[in-house]
């Protein structure tokens, strides 16, 4: 069942025609009330009544991160600051962050995407929700209890950390839904088994996590520790926050909240559009939003888009899911490697957890890439031989599959820190 018939099932055609005019009206609205998107638009030549089919998009100008860093803070905002009723920031660490102003009306259709994304995880009123997703200037937190509240759940803010706390909460409130990043959830599912409560044992039925890469091995990894289901949300501050996509019940893709948002994917060295069915760079338009549409958002974010008939009934097209960022891709000796290509090499071994830090550092004048994975308890008390047994094994593995050498550590149980929200695979500690 989903949570707008109308809109999520509504048949491809009359969707596409929708999008068409609502393109229409954003392209306008920026066109007059903001004074970078009047200058590219008029670089271009290109006006609202120039785009007569979807595929016309492609005349419109790309935005990119630098554009918003450039704006910072609100030179990108189409209405005064008396109609904002709300900002977020990026939980970007580096630089002035990204800033996300909403107007009332932004808000409300963010709460009603995020009511569907719960709606499809199998969310009703009657769920006690834990969101476990910091709360603050991050979109996590305050997203998903808004389309929770919406959706007429009891809602727990416990927000991130103090995980001993969560654990014990979830079991006393007979918490049934679980929203937070995959990695700490298995930071939690950690933490309860320490304490000798297992999850399993808990009345918790179904997480929705995002907000960060992961593979399918995690997401088995995760079902099976907790003994749950676990649906994908994706999304990001620049178009809003969470809740643009979301997994069904089929659990093989995100379908994106296409009346909100239009999708392309391009080539991100060409830019030219790449067709349903292949890899590109996923490349976003907000065409609904009023205080900080975005035309044509380079996300980086590397998926597939496919339109196929969903046993589910919405009609709103697939993005496979999202395993890496193109910036998140490491070169290692002329190599391009993906740290979800590492972790799904790493879940095919039984003697490790799948915790781990890739680190990239400079040998002589070569690359090396370090990884420290925890290996189970078993093998560690098995002794050193067995230790550095594992560790050639890994090794071995990822040479084989990838070709390239990498060194291995093998840290015991717990040995690497873990996450409390979006978690830090890989440190380059190659001079820049
Ligand atoms: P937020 O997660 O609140 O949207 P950011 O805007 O800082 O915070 O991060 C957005 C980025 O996070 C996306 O561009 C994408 O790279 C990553 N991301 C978010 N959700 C997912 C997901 N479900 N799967 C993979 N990556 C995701
Ligand atoms: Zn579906």
């Amino acid at each position: 069942m989903a949570w707008n018939d109308r809109f999520e099932c509504m048949p491809v055609e009359e969707l596409q025609r929708f999008q068409l005019a609502k393109l229409k009206e954003t392209v306008s609205w920026l066109y007059e009330k903001v004074p970078f998107y009047h200058r590219k638009l008029d670089e271009l030549g290109v006006k609202a009544d120039d785009l007569k089919s979807l595929e016309d998009i492609a005349k419109l100008p790309f935005t990119v991160k630098n554009d918003l860093r450039d704006n910072y803070p609100f030179g990108l905002c189409a209405v005064p600051m008396n109609e904002v009723v709300r900002i977020h920031c990026s939980s970007g660490t580096t630089g002035k962050p990204i800033t996300g102003p909403y107007t009332a009306e932004d808000l409300e259709q963010w709460t009603e995407c995020v009511a569907r994304v719960l709606s499809a995880a199998s969310v009703r009123k009657e769920d006690i929700v834990q969101i476990s997703y910091g709360y603050g200037l991050f979109t996590g937190g305050l997203g998903l209890h808004q389309g929770a509240g919406r959706v007429g759940c009891t809602v727990v803010p416990t927000s991130s950390g103090m995980t001993e706390r969560q654990v014990m909460l979830m079991k006393d409130f007979g918490v049934t839904a679980l929203c937070c990043t995959p990695s700490y959830a298995l930071t939690i599912a950690e933490m309860a088994e320490e304490m000798k409560m297992p999850i399993r044992d808990m009345p918790l039925r179904v997480g929705i996590l995002g907000a960060e890469p992961w593979t399918a091995a995690m997401r088995d990894e995760i079902e099976q520790k907790m003994g749950i289901k676990a649906r994908d949300i994706y999304g990001l501050t620049e178009l809003g926050g969470p809740g643009m996509a979301f997994e069904c019940d089929e659990g093989n893709g995100l379908h994106i909240n296409e009346d909100h948002f239009l999708v392309e994917t391009v080539d991100p060295v060409t830019l030219e559009p790449v067709p349903l069915g292949q890899r590109g760079e996923m490349v976003l338009t907000a065409i609904q939003r009023r205080a900080m549409p975005l035309l044509r958002y380079r996300t980086k974010d590397i998926t597939t888009l496919r339109r196929e008939p969903c046993s589910c009934g919405r009609s709103f097209v697939k993005m496979d899911r999202i395993t890496g960022r193109s910036d998140d891709m490491l070169i290692i000796n002329g190599v391009n490697v993906f740290p979800s290509q590492i972790e799904s090499l790493l879940s095919d071994i039984e003697e490790i957890e799948l915790q781990y830090l890739l680190v990239v550092r400079k040998k002589k004048h070569l690359d090396e890439l370090y990884i420290r994975v925890e290996g189970k308890k078993e093998v560690f008390d098995a002794g050193p031989g067995k230790v550095t047994e594992v560790e050639r094994k890994i090794a071995g593995h990822i040479k084989g599959l990838m070709g390239i050498g990498v060194g291995m550590e093998l840290v015991p149980p717990k040995g690497l820190k873990r996450s409390e929200g979006k978690a830090v695979r890989v440190v380059d500690e190659r001079p820049k």
